[in-house]
C-alpha cells in the first residue's frame, strides 16, 4: 500500500435479497475494522434504503451506476440528485460490466463522471484491460484511453478513486499477480504525472479488483502502489470483506 488512505470496495452487484442483505449488514456491523480504511459497499439500487437504515455508518454508501445528467424523462435511470436524496456517498462507473456487457464507450461514462462529481458524489473509476489486450500487448494503451475519458472529465480528482480491475481477473477467480498489478499502477500513476500533475500522481489512490479475496489481499496490499480493492464475490461474505479491508498494512 502506498502513502493514502487505504479504500476498500465492496461491489455487490446484481445480487442479493431482503433477507441476505439484512444478513450481510449485520455481519458488517458486528466486524472488527481496522480504523486506517476507508469502506464502501455497493448494494443494488433497490436495497440502498434498507443498508443506508440499518449499516453502521463507518461504512458508506455507493451507487453501482448513475444516470449521465439531471434526472428527468430517463425510463429505468437512477440520477445523481435521488443517489445524493438517500445518503449514497459514491458511485462506480466504467465498471467493466458496463462497458462489455452494456455497452457503455467511454465518451459516456467520462460524462457521467463529470455529472455525478459537479453534484458532489465521489467517484471509483473503474479501468482495465481484457484478456486478448493483454495477450496483444495492449495492456497500457488500453488503460490509457480509459484514463483520459476520466481525466477529461474530471476537474478535481479529490472525490476520484481509480480501480484498475483486468477484465480477465473479474469474477473469474484468476486474480492478477502482485506484480502484475503492480507494474500497472505504477504505469496509471505515472501517467497521472506525466498528463495531470504530480500532485493528483501522488495522491490519488489506485486500488485493485479482481477475485481478490481474503487469501490474496495481503499479497496484493503489500505492493506500494496498490492503495487497496474493489471487491466483487467476496464482498457478499461480511467475514472474508473484513479480512480484505483489515489487510491495510
Ligand atoms: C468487480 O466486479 O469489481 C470485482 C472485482 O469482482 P470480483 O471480485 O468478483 O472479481
Amino acid at each position: 500500500a502506498g502513502s493514502g488512505k487505504f479504500f476498500v470496495g465492496g461491489n455487490w452487484k446484481c445480487n442479493g435479497t431482503k433477507d441476505s442483505i439484512s444478513k450481510l449488514v449485520s455481519d458488517l456491523n458486528s466486524a472488527k475494522i481496522e480504523a486506517d480504511v476507508d469502506v464502501v459497499v455497493a448494494p443494488p439500487f433497490v436495497y440502498i434504503d434498507q443498508v443506508k437504515n440499518s449499516l453502521t455508518d463507518r461504512i458508506e454508501i455507493s451507487a453501482q451506476n448513475s444516470w449521465v445528467g439531471k434526472g428527468g424523462a430517463f425510463t429505468g435511470e437512477i440520477s445523481v440528485e435521488q443517489l445524493n436524496d438517500i445518503g449514497c456517498k459514491w458511485v462506480i462507473l466504467g465498471h467493466s460490466e458496463r462497458r462489455h456487457v452494456i455497452g457503455e464507450d467511454d465518451q459516456f461514462i467520462g460524462k457521467k463522471a463529470a455529472y455525478a462529481l459537479s453534484q458532489n458524489l465521489k467517484v471509483i473509476a473503474c479501468i482495465g484491460e481484457k484478456l486478448e489486450e493483454r495477450e496483444a500487448g495492449k495492456t497500457f494503451d488500453v488503460c490509457f484511453q480509459q484514463m483520459k475519458a476520466f481525466a477529461d472529465n474530471v476537474l478535481s480528482w479529490d472525490d476520484v478513486v481509480i480501480a484498475y480491475e483486468p477484465v480477465w481477473a473479474i469474477g473469474t477467480g484468476k486474480v492478477a499477480t502482485p506484480q502484475q498489478a503492480q507494474e500497472v499502477h505504477v504505469a496509471v500513476r505515472d501517467w497521472l504525472k506525466k498528463n495531470v500533475s504530480e500532485a493528483v500522481a501522488s495522491k490519488t489512490r489506485i486500488i485493485y479488483g479482481g477475485s481478490a479475496n481474503g487469501s490474496n489481499c495481503a499479497e496484493l496490499a503489500k505492493q506500494e502502489d496498490i492503495d487497496g480493492f474493489l471487491v466483487g464475490g467476496a464482498s457478499l461474505k461480511g467475514p472474508e470483506f473484513a479480512t480484505i479491508v483489515n489487510s491495510v498494512i
